[in-house]
């Protein structure tokens, strides 16, 4: 069971009151596409409001501008993109240069699926050395095709699938993920070697090794569009502070679980916005300490 008894006994580091914004450390988050700009920035807020330092976004060149004004807290890199607004395979190079001084990547929020985005992945993961990732979204379904580099990033990553995205990096149905979701995770964990956090109603959490948590104490209003960007930005805040993945991933489903909880009871049980989550998190945080 992952709840706040569990997670009081797997602290969070502690920062200094001297501390400067580096000892929080950097978050990347590259995804979205001319479509999709949002998810990127819920993600980045979401980081932010978990505590890291710093924020990059990058995301595809003709809506970098527009972002970098929404989010004056970020630098944002505009990254080569297709004619269909999406970002193109060829950023890898630019993605893994920015990336090597964040100490989170979030990858895949907002991005469209498909040939492009198999091609990032497939450029950007053999050239990152530094960063904790956290892939969501439409990058989960290129990586049954990296497992041998994803290897190379055993220990540090987390990914986050829902149930179709979960059903497309296996190889299996919808339906048979939602049958058994803590198998389907565990068999997913297992075979990438990261830690696989299985969104739902319950969510699970679960190691390579096949450890698992799950949690339940959601609230339905969270299932809403743009509420897995928040819950990867999130994590990737955490990890940037510091937190193991594994840490990261089950305060990550807390936190974002907990203010989905705060929302539904202030404003209504459906309705809330995602955007409104991250600015419950430092109070939640400061509560928890
Ligand atoms: P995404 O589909 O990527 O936007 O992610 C949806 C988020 O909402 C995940 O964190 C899910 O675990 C959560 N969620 C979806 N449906 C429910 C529900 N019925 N109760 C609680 N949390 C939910
Ligand atoms: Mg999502």
């Amino acid at each position: 069971m992952l709840d706040a008894a569990l997670l009081r006994g797997l602290p969070l580091p502690r920062h200094g009151e001297g501390d400067d914004k580096n000892a929080r450390g950097a978050v990347l988050v590259a995804g979205g596409c001319r479509e999709v700009p949002g998810a990127v920035l819920l993600a980045g807020t979401a980081a932010l409001r978990a505590g890291a330092g710093r924020l990059q976004l990058a995301s595809a060149a003709s809506v970098a501008v527009p972002m970098a004004l929404a989010m004056p807290e970020a630098r944002v890199i505009a990254l080569p993109e297709t004619p269909d607004g999406a970002i193109d395979g060829s950023a890898a190079d630019l993605l893994a240069e920015r990336a090597a001084r964040a100490g989170a990547l979030v990858l895949g929020p907002g991005m469209m699926g498909g040939g492009h985005s198999a091609d990032l992945v497939a450029g950007l993961l053999p050239k990152l050395e530094g960063p904790a990732l956290v892939l969501d979204g439409a990058v989960l379904e290129a990586l049954p095709d990296q497992r041998e580099v994803l290897r190379r990033h055993a220990g540090r990553a987390v990914i986050t699938p829902h149930d179709g995205e979960m059903a497309r990096l296996l190889g299996t149905s919808r339906q048979a993920v939602l049958a058994d979701p803590l198998s389907a995770a565990r068999e997913a964990a297992a075979r990438l070697q990261v830690v696989t956090v299985m969104k739902g109603g319950c969510t699970h959490v679960v190691t390579p090794e096949g450890r698992s948590w799950r949690h339940d104490a959601g609230n339905a209003g969270l299932a809403t569009s743009g509420s897995g960007d928040v819950l990867a930005g999130v994590i990737a805040g955490l990890l940037a502070r510091g937190a193991a993945p594994l840490k990261a991933a089950l305060w990550g489903v807390f936190l974002h679980g907990e203010a989905g909880r705060r929302l539904a009871r202030d404003q209504g049980p459906v309705g809330f916005l995602a955007r409104e989550l991250p600015a419950g998190l430092p109070r939640i945080l400061a509560e928890m300490a």
